[in-house]
This record gives structure tokens, sequence and C-alpha cells, in this order.
């Protein structure tokens, strides 16, 4: 029986843990579209499957594609200590300063939604509805993964302080359990951003500052709380795996007070406010008379490849870096 638990302790271990979690993203993308103009929603609405199910593609492409990891974090403390003054907050003068491969290897998501939020704005610009919603779909996969705490710090998935897991744990665990039956959603409208790359990184300076009490909490809550309840065996899609147990999940969850739903409502926020920003940035298109409105045997074949590679999970993604 000992090695049957220990087996099963090693592949949940082993279970990658992707950014914000699958469930997440495409929550995240889903409500997103609810806080557009109607002048959006004609495109937004009819698609939202679409933007939902996609929302995950960046996490695929990390199986695949190298470069593709930095794109989803940073590891602001390689930079000294909150707020990181010496890392400047213009890409093109952190390049001149670090260069870009040492920018490469610590992270690079503030700037990266920025790109994201450019090549929105020329997909506007050309009317081209596939390349919207690709985009889209991926620009809130990146602006989520900034708001999350573990992805703003080096000890990402607390594996220098003895806690591997807390990362799925705090991003996936907490809001499968949560966000439908006890998280609230209703947020408004999506806003103009006038100054995307301040806005990047306040809420990256954010996270950065939670990240300590995302790691403290869970170590002060291990230390009071009985050790056999911290986990539990549960089955899921007919593999037994170990979790964190619903006790201990939400006596965490309410300690942090109710911070995991607050980023999420942020994200989803951002992410809206983004789309918003995009459209706005490129004159306004009308959206109900757009160019290529089915995806190319090429973007059919991408979504294919990306299925496979993660699948396949033989990645790149920093998920496998051993603590
Ligand atoms: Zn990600």
């Amino acid at each position: 029986m000992k090695r049957i638990i220990l087996g099963l302790a090693m592949l949940s271990a082993a279970t990658p843990c992707f950014c914000w979690g699958f469930f997440a993203h495409k929550k995240i993308n889903h409500y997103a579209v609810f806080l557009l103009p109607p002048e959006m929603l004609v495109l937004f609405k009819p698609n939202i499957d679409f933007l939902s199910d996609h929302a995950t593609d960046p996490d695929k492409r990390r199986y695949a594609v190298a470069a593709e990891g930095p794109r989803h974090y940073i590891d602001i403390d390689h930079y000294g200590t909150y707020p990181y003054d010496s890392l400047p907050r213009r890409w093109q003068d952190a390049v001149n300063k670090y260069g870009e491969d040492s920018l490469a290897k610590h992270g690079i998501v503030p700037w990266w939604v920025q790109t994201m939020l450019y090549r929105l704005t020329e997909a506007f610009k050309q009317k081209d509805q596939a390349r919207i919603l690709k985009l889209s779909a991926e620009l809130g996969h990146y602006m989520s993964d900034l708001h999350v705490p573990l992805h703003a710090s080096s000890n990402h998935n607390g594996q220098h302080t003895g806690q591997h897991g807390i990362h799925g744990f705090w991003e996936s665990r907490l809001p499968e359990l949560l966000a439908d039956k006890e998280w609230d959603f209703f947020i408004g409208k999506a806003v103009y951003i006038s100054d995307p790359l301040s806005f990047a990184w306040k809420r990256l300076l954010e996270s950065a500052a939670a990240a300590d009490t995302v790691l403290r909490f869970e170590r002060e809550l291990t230390a009071r709380f009985p050790a056999d309840q911290k986990y539990a065996y549960e089955e899921r899609n007919g593999v037994t795996i170990r979790q964190y147990s619903t006790a201990f999940s939400k006596a965490y969850d309410s300690m942090m007070k109710g911070m995991v739903e607050r980023r999420m409502r942020q994200s989803i926020f951002a992410t809206a406010s983004f789309w918003y920003t995009a459209w706005v940035n490129a004159g306004q298109p009308d959206l109900s008379t757009l160019n290529n409105q089915s995806f190319s045997a090429e973007d059919l074949q991408e979504f294919e490849w990306l299925n496979n590679a993660w699948k396949k999970g033989t990645g790149n993604g920093r998920e496998h870096e051993s603590p």
C-alpha cells in the first residue's frame, strides 16, 4: 500500500502546473467578452467558445517552442527588491542594460503583452477576423498570467521553500473548487487604457508584492493544519490524484481574503480592456464586415499541432524544472 501511495504522489508531483490552470484561463476569456461594447460584441459573442477554448493555446505551445516559456512570467526578484527600480520598464531600455538573452532567461511577460496588443491592433486594422480571434484569445492568456503572484517570483512553485505544488494550488485547485460556486464575475465595462505599458507594470508589481503572502500563508497554515488532512486522494477523469484537500483549500482561501477571486476579476477586466484598447487604436473598425472569416488550413493545422504537442507533453515549459 505504501508503495502505491508513493507512486500516486509522484504522479501528482509530475503533473504540470499550467499558468492559471486551463479552467481559469477559459473562464477569464469567457467572462471578458461580457465587458465589451455592442460594436465588439457583434464579433466576440458569437465566437465566445473559440475565445475560451483557445485561451490555453500559449500553454500548449510551451511544449513545442523554446521561446514560448519566458512570455508567461518574470522572475522579478532577480532584479533586486520591490519595486525593482533597477529594471527599466521600457523594453528597449531593458535590452540596452541587460541584453535580450538575459531578459529572456528571467521572463518577459510585461513586455510580451505589449507585443500582443500591437499585433491585435494591426489585425483589427486589417479587418482580419481569424487573426483578431486568435490574438484576442492569446492576449487574454498572457494578460492573466501577469496577474498571478507566482508568475512574478523565481520561487514560482515553492521549490526553494519546500512548498512544491503551491503554483497549481493557487491557480488551478482554488478556482476549480470555488469559482463557479462562490465567486462573482459581474465586472462592469472594459475601459480604454491610455498607457498600456504602465498598466501592465502596475499589475505586475501587485503580483510581485503578493507573492510573499501566497507562500507565507501556505507555510503558516501547513504548520497548524493536521498533517494527514492537508492532502486528499480524489478520482479525476479515471485517475486517482493527490491534491490539496477541500478543507485545506478553503482555509487557505479565507486566509488570503479573496485574493484569487480578486486577481481573476482583475484579469478579466484587463483582458477586455486590452481588447477594447486595440480596437479603439485601430480606428474602431466595423466588426460586422470583416475579411478572412474562416480559419485557414494552416490555422487549423496549427491548432492540431498545439494539441498534439500538449498531449505528448515533451516540453520546454519551466513547469518541468525540478525543484
Ligand atoms: Zn501561461
